[in-house]
């Protein structure tokens, strides 16, 4: 199905930590963009010039400047949409237009696709996480009941990347400090912790690789269940 594609400029941009930069969108085209949807990700549809505006629609080649992120707010009175860019070393069409982006800029949204880790109100919840897939990460932890369980893992390059979430108090996050990207801490973290009685709802969202071992090694464990685990590869080395 195809989803409704919007033209947004940048309001605000704010650097909150060495590697994340947030990116907040304006414009009246977000006036109808969906509520509650945190954690769901959209299209972002990039110029194909620093001067140029995106382009809009389905059409060949598409693709190409089209990249996935995570909806980290949405405020229904301001319409303003936030997005929170991870800026690595890597050299990506994203990440060069989140690093040299001014207010004004455009950007096209396309979406948002449906919200992740759903069942909220599991026995436990597990959560592991780069810093691609902390936004949405963050975003779930918000929403929480307060009686939540469980334990969030969160791999971050440097110290000062760390965040503060409004989480519940029965879920433990560990932050995992680890500049080398192609390291994959959260299996030694994910693997050291016990397992609890009842289905946990697992959220994995990072490198593609790192997923796919994290998955093999979750669903081995007791009380698994698929219908409800989310694990997406959020980006292929
Ligand atoms: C559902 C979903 C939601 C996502 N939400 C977010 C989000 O909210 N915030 C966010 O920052 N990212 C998010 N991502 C990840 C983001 O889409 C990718 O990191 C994307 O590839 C970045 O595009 P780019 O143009 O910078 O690099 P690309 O042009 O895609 O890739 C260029 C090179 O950089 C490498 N690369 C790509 N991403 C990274 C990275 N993060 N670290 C190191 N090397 C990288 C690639 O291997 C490639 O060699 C999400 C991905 C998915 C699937």
């Amino acid at each position: 199905m195809s989803r409704k594609m919007r033209m947004t400029q940048v309001d605000a941009i704010q650097d909150i930590s060495p590697h994340m930069r947030r990116i907040t969108l304006g414009g009246s085209d977000l006036n109808d963009f969906p509520i509650e949807q945190e954690s769901a990700h959209v299209k972002a549809i990039f110029p194909q010039s620093k001067q140029g505006l995106p382009k809009l629609g389905l059409y060949l080649g598409a693709k190409k400047w089209m990249r996935s992120y995570t909806v980290r707010a949405f405020d229904q009175h301001t319409k303003k949409l936030t997005i929170d860019f991870a800026v690595n070393d890597h050299h990506g069409l994203a990440t060069h237009w989140a690093s040299d982006a001014q207010v004004g800029d455009y950007l096209g949204i396309s979406g948002p696709g449906p919200t992740k880790h759903t069942n909220l109100n599991a026995p436990w919840h597990l959560m592991a996480a780069d810093i691609t897939g902390l936004p949405a990460l963050a975003a779930i932890l918000e929403k929480l009941p307060k009686k939540a369980q469980g334990y969030a893992f969160i791999q971050i390059p440097h110290k000062a990347d760390m965040q503060t979430i409004k989480s519940p108090k029965g879920i433990k996050i560990q932050w995992l400090i680890n500049s080398d990207i192609h390291k994959n801490r959260l299996l030694e973290a994910l693997s050291n912790i016990s397992w609890q009685d009842g289905s946990p709802a697992i959220f994995i969202a990072t490198q593609s690789a790192h997923m796919k071992t994290l998955k093999a090694y979750v669903k081995k464990q007791p009380n698994y269940q698929k219908a409800y685990t989310y694990a997406s590869g959020y980006w292929k080395a």
